[in-house]
């Protein structure tokens, strides 16, 4: 601990013999714990150890502040899917601040590259998405959506509709409502949430639930579960139901094909509105722009950020669907709802080039026929390693859980007694030999930049069986 620590920011900062990066990184350690309360984070772990400092970034490589190179299985958060180090995008925002680093959406106001945004994004999204309001964050957009399906259904004439369905363990987001449509039950023990009117089913975890099924029929089995809560909740006060098309924070969860075609039936069948959550698989994640078009659904309004910008910027938003946005702009009179920076100039400019780069590149049509598919046979390959009992891949994201293996299948696997444990471990030796995965209790998931290569792929894997092996020495 520094008995008088130095502002940070102020230059001349760092003491004399700083590391590789000129950055001294136990100096760092102290001034974080000493200043910075980190998101999800337990500051007695981290004062232990202290935070890792990352301080640079380069296609799909982190370094950090000791020079160690780090492939970067998790993009981010879910996020970097252009890769690191596109000046490009970092030209166009500055040539933006230099124009017009910020003006608001407010008072019959725009800026050029929220409305050039605006119509991009109408353009790659389904046909039924003509209209967005833009918000900084995930979290930020799925409030929005809380407030716009409730508005919507009292310009409807149906004001008894403010029920919101969600899932157990489905990840919204963070803020009041965004945590509340969340499932996580260590967020809702912390705060009284869920706020009121909002309400849980299972998820459709095969591997959690299954037993006895096939996929198909389970898939069907789940999303009956919606439909048993819109009864017991009565149709007519229901306003929504809101799902990940793939569930990322909750472990990479993988619906069966039959899931969400279902979902949309019930959703029709009691003219419930349906909203797709592409925080995580939206802007290529799953081979598609959206992950709505894989998993074949239509919904009515759609969640996006972290890859509409790379996060280079933050960005996020909803996208309005015709049945929404025809009511809410011909008969809403005001939205009572913004953010100073809704439809931030500086943030948009960062997105126009972020989505130039993925259509140039086609990065979403090389997940869908080259690397979504060489990662799937990767991981389908790591299920012969003795401490995982079975894979799942999607697009660039995949998942695969650290059991005892009794037999073949994925119900002949047995979970380690301490859940959490094992996945830390695995996720340290990861981390300590250059590869970053991420631990959900004993699933291990990855969802790199779209940028990756084949042969990265192959990099990636091999580093992670590697790491299996050194986990697997210390559980045996
Ligand atoms: N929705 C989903 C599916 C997410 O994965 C996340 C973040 O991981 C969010 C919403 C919240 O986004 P943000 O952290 O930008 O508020």
């Amino acid at each position: 601990m520094t008995t008088n620590p130095p502002q940070a920011g102020v230059p001349g900062i760092l003491p004399e013999g700083a590391g590789p990066q000129g950055l001294d990184t136990k100096f760092l350690q102290q001034l974080d714990s000493a200043h910075y309360l980190h998101p999800f984070t337990d500051h007695a772990a981290l004062r232990e150890h202290g935070a890792r400092v990352i301080v640079r970034g380069d296609g799909i490589y982190l370094w950090d502040s000791e020079g160690n190179k780090i492939i970067d299985g998790m993009a981010g958060l879910w996020c970097v899917n252009a890769g690191y180090g596109r000046t490009s995008i970092a030209d166009a925002v500055h040539a933006q601040m230099l124009q017009l680093p910020f003006y608001n959406s407010f008072f019959n106001t725009t800026n050029v590259p929220a409305v050039q945004l605006a119509a991009l994004l109408a353009d790659i999204s389904p046909p039924q998405f003509q209209h967005v309001f833009y918000t900084n964050s995930g979290s930020e957009a799925n409030d929005t959506i809380v407030r716009m399906v409730r508005r919507y259904w009292q310009l409807a004439g149906q004001p008894g509709r403010q029920a919101i369905i969600s899932r157990r363990n489905a990840y919204h987001g963070s803020t009041m409502a965004g945590a509340s449509l969340g499932g996580m039950a260590g967020m809702h023990a912390q705060g009284g949430l869920p706020i009121p009117g909002i309400h849980h089913i299972g998820q459709p975890s095969y591997a959690e639930g299954g037993r006895g099924m096939s996929e198909a029929e389970f898939g069907l089995e789940a999303a009956g579960w919606l439909e048993a809560s819109i009864l017991a909740l009565g149709p007519e006060n229901v306003a929504a139901f809101i799902g990940e098309p793939v569930q990322g924070a909750g472990g990479v969860i993988i619906p069966p094909s039959t899931y969400w075609p279902e979902i949309q039936r019930i959703c029709d069948k009691y003219d419930i509105l349906l909203v797709s959550d592409e925080v995580i698989c939206g802007f290529g994640r799953l081979g598609t722009w959206f992950g709505c078009e894989l998993m074949g659904f239509q919904p009515d309004l759609i969640a996006f950020a972290k890859g509409v910008t790379s996060g280079y910027v933050p960005l996020g938003g909803v996208l309005v669907g015709g049945r929404v946005a025809h009511l809410l702009t011909e008969k809403g009179g005001d939205f009572n709802h913004g953010f100073t920076y809704s439809g931030h100039p500086s943030a948009c400019a960062a997105a126009l080039e972020n989505i130039r780069i993925l259509e140039t590149e086609q990065l979403v049509e090389r997940v869908a026929l080259a690397t979504g598919p060489h990662l799937k046979a990767c991981f389908a390959s790591l299920v012969s390693h003795p401490l995982v009992g079975h894979a799942e891949t999607c697009g660039l994201t995949a998942g695969l859980n650290l059991v005892r293996r009794n037999g073949e299948t994925v119900h002949d696997c047995e979970p380690f007694a301490s859940t959490h444990v094992v996945g830390m471990l695995c996720r340290k030796h990861m981390f300590d030999n250059g590869v970053i995965m991420r631990a959900v209790g004993d699933r291990m998931i990855v969802a790199p930049p779209l940028s990756i290569t084949v042969g990265q792929i192959d990099e990636m894997v091999e580093r992670i069986r590697y790491c299996l092996d050194l986990t697997l020495e210390e559980v045996t």
